[in-house]
């Protein structure tokens, strides 16, 4: 099973490997600086096989330390000892972890919650920006065509967390525009459909 290292993968892999190991570099053993980019957190992969994404071949380690492992054969030698190591660490973890399988289903649910809740907040961002505006920059149009509208926050989703879905998007975008929402879904008469303001 070929699981992606995309951020959703990241939230459910981190705190095994901080558990396991501490939120800390592997190789220099020094804490991680969001705000310098050679410092960063990143996942490096013990036996240099990139698809082999299983949290016994994932450690943490510098930007900068990840990319001196490739000349270092001592860090090398580390990272095979590691993985090893891992893997009876997560064999004899495993039993624990079916027991919390449990919570692990429900955390997915909460990103699920958590996407939707994205979906909805950028809708609204957008619709605000393109037909509510503001005294600086009031908006170009009175109405807006609604599948572009989808495609532009599936894209946005995707940007953040690698997923986006036009179809969800619309979802989302028509609960905006609910009779109770600040904006109505209408058909233009090509027989498209477009949103606009609703009038109060
Ligand atoms: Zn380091």
């Amino acid at each position: 099973m070929v699981k992606r290292l995309n951020p959703k993968y990241k939230r459910k892999v981190f705190p095994i490997i901080e558990k396991r190991d501490g939120d800390i570099c592997f190789f220099c053993v020094m804490m991680f600086v969001p705000q310098v980019a050679k410092w960063n957190r990143t996942y490096h992969h013990l036996n240099k096989n990139t698809e082999d994404n299983r949290p016994e071949n994932l450690v943490f380690a510098h930007e900068e330390c990840n990319r001196l492992c490739e000349d270092k054969s001592d860090w090398q030698i580390r990272s095979t000892k590691k993985l090893l190591e891992n893997e009876k660490y997560h064999q004899y973890v495993e039993s624990d972890e079916e027991i919390k399988a449990h919570n692990d289903e429900d955390k997915d649910t909460n990103v699920e919650i958590d996407t939707n809740e994205l979906y909805l907040k950028l809708s609204l961002n957008e619709l605000n920006e393109r037909l509510v505006g503001t005294v600086e920059k009031p908006p170009a149009h009175e109405s807006i065509n609604f599948k572009n509208l989808c495609m532009d926050i599936s894209y946005l989703v995707n940007e953040e967390v690698a997923h986006g879905s036009p179809i969800t998007a619309s979802r989302a975008i028509e609960t905006l525009c609910s009779s109770k929402g600040d904006f109505e879904k209408f058909k233009e008469k090509g027989g498209k459909w477009r949103i606009k303001k609703r009038k109060k």
